[in-house]
């Protein structure tokens, strides 16, 4: 193991360093644009409020959820992160303009937060990070590294991720109810652009279609 230098370790603990620090600051800017959007007087989050504590009602949660949402252009999007304990920070972003079903949306965030999938995120990509690291430390050899990484990103973690996707649809479809889901997926489909192959290798959320169909199958006998 002659690689094994102080050199190397250097090398793979600024990387790591640097995806550690970047995706804390990246949850830090949600956990903010929500804090903000909570004492924001321009658009009133009141309505969201009440669905979502409805929600943790149903899904008995009873960790703290924040709402934030930001314009950008195009249809309406939501994402969670848990910054620390048992706080949640949904943030919504999109254009208003576009219809879609912010119900739907929001049940399946909350599910992701009381089926623990927040909580287990530092399995996503920063164990691909890590990987990164010790390949590093252990070839000195970058293009090996992020093969290394590469694999592990797309056979071990982009499954389970997608696995977490298709539980949080179940649970939102019992608290939404399975059409009201299917409705939003379908709108989504609508209007999503579709991603290069590439990128569906790597895409943490299944192709729709899919996502439709396990709802179809799971729910069948209560939508027909
Ligand atoms: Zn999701």
């Amino acid at each position: 193991m002659e690689n094994i230098t102080g050199r190397n370790f250097a090398v793979s603990g600024l990387v790591l360093a640097w995806i550690a620090f970047s995706r804390q600051a990246e949850r830090r800017e949600i956990e903010n644009i929500c804090r903000r959007f909570e004492h924001s007087t321009v658009l009133s989050s009141g309505g969201w409020r009440k669905i979502i504590s409805e929600q943790k009602r149903k899904l008995r949660l009873t960790d703290n959820v924040f709402i934030g949402f930001e314009h950008q252009e195009g249809p309406i999007n939501a994402e969670i992160v848990q910054t620390s304990g048992e706080d949640h920070y949904v943030l919504l972003t999109g254009s208003v303009e576009h219809p879609i079903n912010v119900e739907v949306l929001l049940a399946h965030e909350l599910a992701h937060a009381a089926l623990r999938h927040t909580r287990g995120s530092w399995l996503s990509s920063d164990l691909a990070a890590l990987i990164f690291g010790v390949a590093y430390i252990l070839t000195a050899n970058v293009i090996l590294a992020i093969l290394a990484a590469v694999l592990t990103e797309s056979l071990l973690i982009t499954p389970l991720r997608q696995q977490e996707e298709f539980e949080a649809d179940r649970k939102a479809a019992e608290i939404a109810g399975p059409q009201k889901v299917i409705d939003t997926l379908e709108l989504l489909k609508r209007t999503e652009k579709p991603l290069p192959v590439m990128e569906t290798l790597f895409s943490s959320h299944p192709p729709i279609d899919q996502r439709i169909k396990r709802i179809h199958d799971y729910f069948s006998t209560a939508i027909s």
